[in-house]
């Protein structure tokens, strides 16, 4: 390690690499944030939901989800007071409809203490444009971020804080020195640091040296945006999801698929998603469709978090693999990473998220 380097290399300018390098770096120590752009990242191509009542885990894995929803609004108040961009945050909560009679039985048994059933009235008078459903639960607190703008805010905030150099390339191993843990790039490059943070999406089974990193896969999703037809809501059907944006499209999703790193669309992947929306708001059945994308989840096979130190190299800390909700979880797993880096205290249980428990 020399004088100049950085006190932390974080892999991966994501959502998670970006809420890790500026938590970082509003802790006083310098970050080297590199990345390489590539077709499907997933935090661009995301819908923004912020729903731990729906996506639900067990244990403290729930609490920690919730948690994560709950700091968004003063995150978000944060980085606009930082960089001037407000960042649209519905709260509204989220709604499940339901369409069928043992589609309401199912909703009805497996809602969550905090949820509230709205009948048909009550829902039509909520939300005109689901009229034709029996009804729905709604899980207030939940809801949904505007993405797009939220990493254009980020990635704004890492250019602004003096701690932070990006730098543009593929990490390709990470290795640990005497007293110091190392990146190689593709370029020969390589550099050094106390600690690195590895959040390099559904693409880190490439990294050599980060054992941890060989469960996660990646899952395409496919997304639709509408015309708005007049909704406020989060809605989820059986089959998808609904997310309208407040300056903006509608937004349908999504397909999970098993396709390796193909992050294009396809014919059949929009026609399920289309279906699926119409199905939860007819509306959207006459409503253009504004375009179509897909991306890549890093997938984890309990499809929750690698979040922690290294069991051998407590240098080296995995902040990878958010499967379905690394929107959700991005602030807070930059907080928690800050604090590992910082020698500060970390206050949420991530017994769950142990990185080499596969
Ligand atoms: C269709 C879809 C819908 C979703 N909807 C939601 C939702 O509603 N709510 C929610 O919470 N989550 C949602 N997610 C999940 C969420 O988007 C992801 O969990 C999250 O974006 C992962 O962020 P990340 O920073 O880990 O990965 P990414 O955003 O993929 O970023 C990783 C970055 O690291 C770079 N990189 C990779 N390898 C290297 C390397 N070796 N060297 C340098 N750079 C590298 C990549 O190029 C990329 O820029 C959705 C995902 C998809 C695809």
């Amino acid at each position: 390690m020399s004088g100049r380097d950085p006190d932390a290399i974080v892999v991966g300018a994501g959502i998670v690499g970006l809420c890790v390098a500026t938590a970082v770096a509003r802790k006083g120590l310098s970050v080297v944030l590199v990345s390489e752009s590539r077709k499907g990242e997933a935090s661009s191509a995301a819908a923004g939901m912020l729903a731990p009542s729906v996506e639900r885990a067990d244990g403290p894995a729930h609490d920690f989800a919730v948690a994560a929803r709950d700091l968004y609004p003063s995150y978000l108040e944060r980085l606009a007071d930082d960089v001037g961009i407000r960042v649209p945050l519905n709260e509204l909560g989220v709604l499940q409809v339901a369409l069928t009679e043992r589609g309401m039985r199912g909703l009805q048994k497996a809602a969550g203490p905090e949820s509230e059933w709205l009948d048909r009235t009550e829902l039509t008078r909520t939300e005109p444009a689901l009229g034709h459903a029996l009804g729905a639960v709604v899980n207030p607190g939940d809801g949904a971020v505007d993405n797009v703008v939220l990493m254009a805010a980020l990635t704004e905030l890492a250019a602004m804080l003096p701690g932070i150099r990006r730098l543009d390339g593929s990490v390709v191993s990470v290795s640990q020195n005497a007293a110091s843990q190392s990146v190689t790039l593709r370029s020969g490059e390589s550099l050094d640091a106390m600690w690195v943070v590895l959040a390099p999406g559904a693409w880190g089974s490439y990294i050599r040296g980060a054992p941890a990193l060989r469960v996660v896969t990646p899952s395409r999703g496919q997304l639709v945006s509408f015309e708005p037809v007049g909704l406020r809501h989060v809605v989820y059907g059986p089959r998808g999801y609904v997310v309208p944006r407040a300056k903006g499209p509608t937004i349908a999703g999504s397909t999970m698929e098993n396709v390796g790193f193909e992050a294009s669309t396809t014919a059949q992947g929009i026609a399920h998603v289309r279906s699926a929306a119409e199905e939860i708001a007819p509306a959207l059945a006459v409503s253009p469709v504004a375009s179509a994308w897909a991306g890549l989840r890093p997938v984890t096979p309990d499809m929750l978090p690698l979040l922690g130190q290294d069991a051998e190299r407590p240098g080296l800390v995995y902040a990878c693999g958010h499967s379905r909700n690394g929107i959700l979880l991005a602030p807070l797993t930059g907080d928690v990473v800050a604090a590992i880096v910082s020698g500060g205290t970390v206050g949420h249980d991530l017994a769950q998220f142990r990185p080499a428990r596969f």
